[in-house]
């Protein structure tokens, strides 16, 4: 992977990794996710001043610059250690800065881009409904209808993580119903979280637990016409965008994640004694380490060789589920066997095993359930679309 890096970005790799192993030990993101429904603010303003919600965000917007190789280059550095936790970084930087940068207008871009890099404002993505993930728009009830100098929002949203601390929430919304195509007819807004009539209520959850995911529901929102991004009915196909790049930061999130197990699973190994040796001597758990170690290998190979599609703007959509779907499962695997490794004290909340196996295990069925992604690898070499 390294070689395939820029001087800079792999000075930025470097840097990274020494901020997170000073600013965000593992034992202290341990303590923090164990806090339900609390949003940890301090590892928030460690991101800020660390310039991490600049990142990816142009110079002339107060970011750092970068491309989505060093977005990911920080997804996996950060979750080696934060795991699920990443997401404090990531939502805003995926639901607000990449959706702005995609398909705001210049004045939005002007108005909320530096309060983004400058760790001032937070937001979320309200997508899912109850009604399905999977069938997005299918299931999708929320709408917004035209109203003087605005638009009216009812509807309920599910799973909206971060959505009760943020100051912005990303809509999707139906906004013509009669369309040729299910795709047609939806629009993006950026709904301020304090409007009048959103309810915002926590669910609880296996993993990620610091980080709430909420219903929204939102009862006769006024939002007014300047915070409708890019063009009325065309929100879906202006989000795929973000999507793709969303799904590879998921999977450099996986990939951080099993590093932590392969270094984890490593020093416990070369610590931990049975039968007067080190359990690492027990060929069965070297086979384990082996394999963790291939998948990691392999998880790097394909995600560097899709950020840089993403990277130079070429097609890159098939390869953006592949590798969502081999990181999320190989670090949940990984995690898995992480947890076999360290016998008992995986299963303990007092190491990080469990906590990777958590997070990770969410990856597999979302943003996009690796079902889903299947159907769309498969649908490119030729199938039947089978949905
Ligand atoms: C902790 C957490 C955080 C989340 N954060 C956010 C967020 O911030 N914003 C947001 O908008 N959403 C968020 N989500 C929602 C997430 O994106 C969805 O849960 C995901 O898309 C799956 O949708 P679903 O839960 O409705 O499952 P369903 O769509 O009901 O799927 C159930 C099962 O059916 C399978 N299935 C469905 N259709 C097909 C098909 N055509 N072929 C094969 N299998 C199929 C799925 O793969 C899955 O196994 C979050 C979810 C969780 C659990």
């Amino acid at each position: 992977m390294w070689n395939q890096l820029s001087d800079e970005d792999r000075l930025f790799a470097e840097v990274t990794r020494k901020w997170v192993d000073r600013e965000c030990p593992k034992d202290w993101c341990r303590v923090l996710e164990s806090r339900e429904h609390e949003f940890p603010h301090k590892l928030w303003d460690k991101l800020v001043a660390f310039g991490a919600h600049g990142i990816g965000i142009a110079e002339e917007y107060d970011g750092q610059g970068g491309s989505i190789i060093t977005q990911a280059l920080f997804a996996r550095e950060f979750s080696r250690t934060a795991a699920g936790l990443s997401w404090v970084w990531g939502v805003t930087s995926f639901s607000g800065s990449k959706t702005l940068k995609f398909c705001g207008s210049d004045s939005q871009k002007k108005e909320f881009l530096p309060k983004i890099a400058r760790g001032e404002l937070k937001t979320a993505m309200s997508f899912t409904e109850a009604g399905g993930g999977t069938d997005l728009l299918g299931g999708m009830k929320t709408s917004a209808v035209k109203a003087d100098g605005g638009w009216i929002l009812n509807g309920e949203k599910i799973w909206s993580t971060g959505a009760d601390v943020a100051d912005y929430l990303l809509v999707m919304a139906r906004t013509e119903k009669n369309v040729a195509r299910r795709s047609d007819g939806i629009s993006l807004f950026f709904v301020p979280r304090h409007s009048e009539g959103i309810t915002i209520s926590p669910l609880p959850k296996l993993g990620m637990r610091a980080m709430s995911s909420c219903t929204v529901v939102m009862d006769q929102v006024f939002v007014s016409d300047d915070l409708l991004l890019g063009e009325p009915g065309r929100g879906w196909y202006q989000s795929t965008k973000t999507l793709n790049n969303e799904r590879l930061i998921n999977a450099a999130t996986c990939l951080g994640m099993l590093d932590g197990v392969l270094e984890d699973a490593t020093e416990y190994m070369s610590n931990r004694t049975a039968f007067g040796k080190p359990i690492g001597q027990f060929q069965a758990l070297q086979h384990y380490l082996a394999d963790i170690a291939m998948w990691q290998k392999q998880g790097e190979l394909m995600l560097f060789h899709t950020a840089r599609l993403q990277a130079d703007e070429q097609p890159s959509a098939v390869e953006s589920g592949m590798v969502k779907i081999i990181c999320s499962e190989y670090a949940n695997r990984a995690a898995d066997l992480g947890i076999q490794i360290l016998g008992g004290m995986g299963y303990s909340a007092e190491t990080d095993m469990q906590r990777y196996w958590r997070d990770s295990r969410l990856l597999r069925l979302g943003p996009i359930s690796n079902e889903m992604a299947r159907n769309m690898i498969a649908e490119s070499y030729g199938m039947p679309r089978s949905f």
